[in-house]
């Protein structure tokens, strides 16, 4: 394949995951540089302006079994092929349909995958930050075999050329969750700022991500703990004044993170560490319904 600007001069077109997997070793020991292609929504605009060069790519569209998604007792599992659009009606991942559902336009939706989104990771990326709260765990296959890594922790290291991502798997919902976000047109533009909010109501957890901060989304370690410690487990529901508290201590942890990505012009970081609190603040209230002391006396 030969994309506009130069870049690719092999196309592999694999069926299977092992063979994909082969793929990659045998590029890869020719000396090649190699890219896989996924919905190819970041790859191929990369591969055009010669951001990205690759002398061969690998295409996984027709890797079926990446393209699977299911549900075990305790855990779903999201195949790396398993587009925005499969995601946005499962009802099964509440704050994960809502992430897909307000990613780019209907075409990015339809395109790109879960597998691309953790490939770019992008700082204010829907599914990222979403997945950055769900406490996901990355699977991987290579000529080494399988691996599962949490989400965290594949992320810092960056994958091996013979690698590939095959699923995401993350803990069923146990409590309700939400995503929100920022964008610089609504809709059709990756997140400035984007927080996913999860309650676990049955282990009484708060997790909480923010995208756009930091060079990837990063969790609120001090608001989580703060939350947990002043929600009523039993009605589900918070005081209205710890709502306000927990936007403050986002605030005060993404200032602390530093202003690590460019602004935009008429931007400032200010405007992005508030926005985060704005944003935690009203995804808590969503999940955790805010109570006056006047609730409290009925
Ligand atoms: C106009 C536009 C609007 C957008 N809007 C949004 C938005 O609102 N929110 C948002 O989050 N994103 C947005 N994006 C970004 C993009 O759609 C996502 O990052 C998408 O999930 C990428 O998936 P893909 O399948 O297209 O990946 P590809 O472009 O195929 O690949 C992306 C990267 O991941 C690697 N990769 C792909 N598959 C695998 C795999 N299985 N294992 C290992 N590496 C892999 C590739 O080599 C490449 O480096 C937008 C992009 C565009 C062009």
């Amino acid at each position: 394949m030969t994309v506009a600007g130069g870049a690719a001069s092999r196309m592999f077109r694999p069926r299977g995951v092992g063979e994909a997997v082969e793929m990659l070793a045998v590029a890869r020991e020719s000396g090649d540089v190699v890219a896989l292609l996924s919905g190819g929504t970041d790859l191929v605009p990369a591969l055009r302006s010669g951001e990205r060069v690759a002398d061969a790519v690998v295409a996984l569209r027709r890797v079926l079994e990446l393209r699977v998604r299911g549900a075990g007792a305790d855990s779903l599992t999201i195949g790396a092929g398993v587009t925005y659009t499969d995601l946005v009606g499962w009802s099964l991942a509440p704050g994960l349909a809502r992430a897909a559902r307000v990613v780019g336009s209907a075409q990015i939706r339809n395109t790109g995958t879960v597998g691309g989104a953790l490939g770019s990771a992008r700082p204010a990326g829907d599914l990222l930050t979403y997945l950055t709260a769900a406490d996901a765990e990355v699977l991987t296959a290579s000529p080494r075999g399988l691996r599962r890594r949490p989400l965290e922790r594949f992320l810092a290291d960056p994958l091996a050329a013979d690698s590939l991502i095959t699923a995401v798997r993350l803990a069923r919902p146990g409590g309700p969750q939400v995503y929100v976000k920022i964008g610089g047109r609504q809709a059709a533009y990756p997140a400035i700022v984007s927080c996913a909010l999860v309650v676990d109501r049955v282990r009484h957890r708060v997790a909480c991500a923010i995208g756009g901060v930091g060079h990837l989304p990063a969790r609120m370690g001090g608001a989580e703990s703060y939350a947990v410690g002043e929600v009523d487990w039993t009605t589900g529901t918070i005081p209205a004044p710890a709502v306000r508290r927990f936007g403050d201590l986002v605030v005060e942890a993404v200032a602390g993170i530093g202003p690590a990505l460019p602004v935009r012009p008429g931007e400032s970081a200010d405007y992005r560490w508030h926005a985060a609190g704005v944003l935690a603040g009203r995804a808590l209230a969503r999940c955790l319904h805010p109570r006056t002391d006047r609730d409290g006396a009925s």
